[in-house]
């Protein structure tokens, strides 16, 4: 299971919050969403329906959200969510995911670490 308690984006840490209820995504309570950033605080809210996949496409839009705005990339957000659901397809359907042991202080991608052969 891929599911990070931290991503560092172009050198910027943010904080990784899983929510059960899409209610609790958006940090003012105004609106019903399936994932929300806000770089000033550094956090990245992504609704957590337990499906890896639909997971996984939530938080890599969220993360294109930043590149693109951090590099000035103007993107249709319907194209920003068709990239973030390819990239998640290909990453999970790869197994690119289910061996990544993050670099990050403190970080682990929720999987058992097995000894190594
Ligand atoms: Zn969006």
């Amino acid at each position: 299971m891929f599911k990070p308690e931290l991503v560092s984006i172009l050198s910027d840490l943010f904080k990784i919050t899983y929510c059960r209820e899409r209610k609790d995504v958006d940090p003012d309570g105004g609106e019903i969403l399936y994932g929300h950033i806000e770089d000033y605080k550094g956090e990245i809210r992504v609704f957590d329906s337990g499906r890896e996949g639909h997971r996984t496409r939530i938080m890599l839009h969220e993360v294109f959200h930043s590149i693109c705005d951090n590099l000035g990339i103007k993107m249709k957000h319907g194209d920003l969510d068709r990239f973030a659901v390819a990239w998640a397809d290909t990453l999970l359907r790869n197994g690119w995911l289910a061996n990544t042991h993050s670099a990050l202080p403190g970080e682990s991608n929720g999987e058992e670490k097995t000894a190594s052969p």
